[in-house]
């Protein structure tokens, strides 16, 4: 397809754009057509990039010969040209995908330097330093892209001659020196790749192309994407610019800012800047940076115009901003804007500012908060009064706020490992890199020694809503990095410490932490949210606490409450052990008298919690077998009570044995083969229920009955008639009125594909997509963490098919069955509750099905109000 466009100049491009362009070069692109000061250049599509990989990992000739003829363009703009001595056009090879994928790519500054060049551009700018610095700068970057090192591995080098030199900044080398450095570099490349550091700009240029193209898919890129819902087929465009130069000296800097603040929401410019540094000298947290208020005495021309293009760049994007820019000389040059990552607390004062400002609707406010961010919200503060009694041992910056408490980790993957494993850890670390991401992910906190709040830890800790501290100077690490120093105390890795994300405050001991308490602007968000919404949200609850819970969230129901997990206590369990080795009627309904009454006290107290709002009770589920006693002294005492010889009840206990529970004796088969179980079951629910109504009789109960594992109708008919014959006998003999619904969960293939069948017996139908997905790809939730890794990594899934429901292969099976469903009972109650009911992108799924509502656990409601709305706005 020689006939393609590939290459686009900046002036060709506009922010709608975004998909081909990336969401760096389309912005570049729309704020050159506002007329704002940008350092021109062009963009290389992300179809670019796909045809990249469908050509095997080759940049084919037509796009090399398109990119050469920009290049010239490039060359006619600045009058400046590629490779020249005499007057050197430098560039900065960019990455830029659709969504803002914060330190996954790299950037390349100052390509086209080689010795020649730099020898000619020293002379040029009467600047040997500068020069130097540009191109040790450039030959670290492009080693760290070619090689994958990692970028701490120049650093080291970079302190290593700091040491010699006994200076303490950058700034302090001289040219030589960085001369120097650039030598040193240039060998390290040639002893790690085999070949000379390239001096040809064209090859730079291309190779640094390449790089970009290759980092879509280097680990950490694959990894964010995942967490991020972000398919791996977009690809990410490369922006090819002329240098602007923030390290030429004193007049010269470079920073990041936010139209307003990205922790708090407050109105306002926000941000860093560093004189004479380039690129991430900010973000990187190399020197600690200066308050962009300085720059009004550093520069109160430049700051003026910065402060009118920030308000502009707001108005425009109706968003706030997040801006980087650079001054060469005295001369303002903006270099990238986009809408800024933000705090959850940051993301609804936002929302609520500009539709009280009028710039934006209240749907605007709705759609443009990301629901995963909530979570951020409902997380843990400290418990005042622990907190009252701590003593701090630090302060650095408040970078992501929340509370955390954990033993100290050094490493992301020791981090990594210990989160996985349950155990709460702070990850202690001098700064923070993209390598880190996993470990920050599974990090309950993460401290750094260096950086400020728009470091790299910053950033990513406030994206995924994990409290961190930065720049906390103090920490000093031991040689070994297993321990580190802070207010005159050592810290090894089974010390706990205290972070406070808030305030910056890092304590060192153990300090309990509470959930938050949500409201205020948070509130005002979510109450439009729910004008919009069209999908009602309940949510999975067992017990009257997490029904209370959930209410306080926002929840109108419950759509999945288990009785099993009421079994597990104390009390209840040697009743429940004590039916499920019954030998008899007589004896199994003997046990389950026992059960009768504390099961309807449960119920009664979450219809009381739920005043009257629909409650769908599970009957039993899971396979009996996990009830069974493994210890000898339960063994005895069960075989006690139950006036049995051990032997004989162990003998009972090993006939339970399934070789494959998940598949086997469980759900309404335990009703199948007992239907004495279905029966007590129902009784408790119904008698509940007609307890509560008398105690409230401006509430309506109506209770819903759900039978689980259905796969057949005649099985659902089946135990249907057992809940059914109950239910009526007690609410005939009470004398009462109680209307109840009894319906299904579609968990089972066979279910979902005859549902027309089974509707005909089941008045409502639940999505149990845990099952649902386990049963129709074949393996098991709590076994597939065991592959699922090998399945990332080879691309043959692109995300967790638990946590995001699998919309082409189980998500089919879901609109089948709804659509068989309707067919024979057209006002059947659709819903969901397996744990995809709080995820949004399976939310907007289950709009697009028309569930008529989605349950999810109590802390996840408040995601799930939000992301309903969402998608009803989508819908509409
Ligand atoms: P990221 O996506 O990681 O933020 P960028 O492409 O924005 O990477 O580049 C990182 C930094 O490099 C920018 O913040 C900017 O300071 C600097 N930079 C990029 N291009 C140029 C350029 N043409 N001139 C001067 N500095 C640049
Ligand atoms: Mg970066
Ligand atoms: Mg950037």
């Amino acid at each position: 397809m020689t006939d393609h466009k590939f290459v686009y100049e900046f002036s060709e491009g506009d922010a709608s754009m975004r998909n081909l362009l990336g969401g760096k070069g389309a912005n570049l692109a729309e704020m050159t057509g506002l007329g704002m000061p940008v350092p021109q250049g062009f963009t290389i599509t992300t179809e670019a990039c796909t045809q990249y990989y469908l050509d095997g990992e080759v940049i084919n000739d037509a796009i090399k010969a398109e990119v050469m003829t920009y290049i010239t363009k490039l060359e006619e703009i600045t009058g400046k040209k590629f490779g020249d001595p005499a007057n050197p056009l430098l560039v900065s090879v960019r990455s830029g995908s659709r969504a803002s994928m914060p330190g996954m790519m790299d950037t390349i500054l100052n390509l086209g330097m080689n010795d020649t060049v730099v020898e000619a551009f020293a002379e040029k700018t009467n600047n040997p330093r500068f020069a130097y610095d540009s191109y040790r700068r450039f030959i670290q970057m492009y080693s760290d892209v070619v090689m994958e090192v990692g970028k701490s591995y120049f650093e080291e080098l970079i302190d290593e001659m700091k040491e010699a030199r006994g200076v303490k900044q950058d700034v302090e080398l001289t040219a030589e020196d960085l001369k120097e450095l650039a030598a040193e570099f240039k060998a390290q490349y040639k002893a790690k790749i085999g070949s000379d550091f390239p001096s040809d700009p064209v090859e730079q240029l291309f190779g640094a192309i390449k790089a970009v193209f290759r980092s879509w898919d280097n680990p950490r890129a694959v990894y964010y994407r995942r967490m991020n819902d972000i398919p791996g087929d977009w690809g990410t465009a490369v922006n090819v610019q002329s240098m602007v130069f923030g390290n030429m000296g004193d007049t010269s800097g470079t920073g990041v800012a936010f139209s307003r603040n990205p922790a708090t929401g407050d109105p306002g410019l926000y941000g860093e800047f560093l004189m004479n540094a380039q690129g991430e000298d900010v973000v990187a947290g190399i020197r600690t940076p200066e308050t962009i208020d300085q720059l009004k005495t550093e520069n109160p021309a430049v700051y003026d115009q910065f402060v009118e293009i920030v308000s502009k760049l707001e108005n425009h994007y109706a968003d706030m901003q997040d801006m980087e820019f650079t001054i060469e000389e005295g001369k303002l040059f903006m270099l990238q804007t986009r809408n800024g990552k933000r705090t959850a607390a940051a993301a609804f004062k936002i929302a609520c500012d500009l539709v009280d400002e009028g710039k934006i609707t209240k749907e605007k406010a709705v759609s443009m908060i990301d629901p995963k961010q909530i979570d951020a919200l409902l997380h843990p503060q400290f418990d005042a009064a622990k907190l009252a009694a701590a003593q701090p041992i630090g302060k650095g910056l408040p970078a992501s706020p929340g509370a955390a408490t954990g033993k100290v980790s050094f490493t992301a993957e020791d981090a990594a490992a210990r989160g996985k494993a349950g155990e709460p850890v702070i990850l202690v670390r001098l700064e923070t890199t993209p390598e880190d991401i996993e470990g920050m992910h599974y990090a309950k906190g993460i401290l750094t020694a260096r950086g400020g709040m728009t470091s790299h830890a910053a950033v990513v800790a406030r994206g995924m809503g994990t409290c961190c501290v930065s720049g906390l100077g103090e920490v000093s690490f031991a040689a070994d990095g297993k321990s580190f120093s802070l207010g005159g105390k050592t810290f090894t890795e089974n010390d706990w410490v205290s972070l406070d994300g808030s305030t910056g405050n890092v304590y060192g001991e153990e300090i309990d932490t509470v959930p938050a308490e949500v409201g205020g602007y948070f509130g005002r968000v979510i109450e439009w949210a729910d004008e919009f919404r069209t999908m009602k949200v309940r949510t999975n609850a067992d017990t009257p606490a997490d029904a209370r819970q959930a209410r306080e969230f926002g929840a109108e129901g419950i759509g999945l409450c288990r009785t099993e997990h009421m079994f597990f206590e104390a009390d209840r369990i040697a009743a429940i052990r004590e039916m499920i080795v019954s030998k008899t009627v007589e004896q199994r309904e003997a046990a389950l008298a026992k059960l009768l009454p504390m099961q309807r006290g449960d119920f009664e107290g979450i219809y009381e919690a739920m005043e009257g709002l629909p409650v769908t009770v599970r009957l039993l589920d899971p396979p009996l077998h996990e009830f069974l006693p493994t210890d000898e002294d339960d063994i005895n005492a069960l075989a006690a009570e139950m006036k049995l010889e051990v032997a004989e009840l162990k003998e009972i206990i090993a006939s339970l044995h399934e070789f494959n529970p998940m598949m086997g004796h469980r759900g309404c088969r335990l009703d199948v083969t007992y239907p004495e179980i279905g029966a007590m079951q129902t009784r408790a629910i119904i008698e509940a229920a007609i307890n509560v109504q008398k105690r409230h009789p401006e509430w309506k109960v109506v209770p819903e009955i759900m039978i689980p594992l259905v796969g057949e109708v005649k099985e659902l008919a089946f135990v249907k008639k057992i809940v059914t014959d109950t239910a009526n006998a007690i609410i005939a003999e009470a004398g009462v009125e109680l209307d109840y619904l009894v319906g299904t969960m579609i968990e089972i293939p066979r279910a979902a594909i005859t549902a027309d069948e089974i509707a005909t017996e089941a008045q409502f139908f639940s999505f149990g997509t845990n099952d649902l997905t386990q049963m129709t790809f074949g393996f098991s939730r709590d076994d597939a963490g065991k592959f699922l890794d090998a399945y990332y990594q080879t691309k043959i899934y692109e995300s967790d098919p638990f946590a995001r429901l699998d919309q082409n292969g189980v998500g089919k099976l879901v609109k089948t069955a709804v659509d068989l469903g309707k067919s024979t009972r057209p006002d059947i109650k659709l819903g969901i509750c397996g744990e995809h009911g709080g995820d949004p992108s399976s939310i907007e799924f289950c709009q697009q099905v028309g569930l008529n509502y989605v349950s999810c656990s109590p802390f996840r409601v408040p995601i799930a109000r939000l992301a309903a709305a969402q998608a009803a706005l989508k819908a509409k």
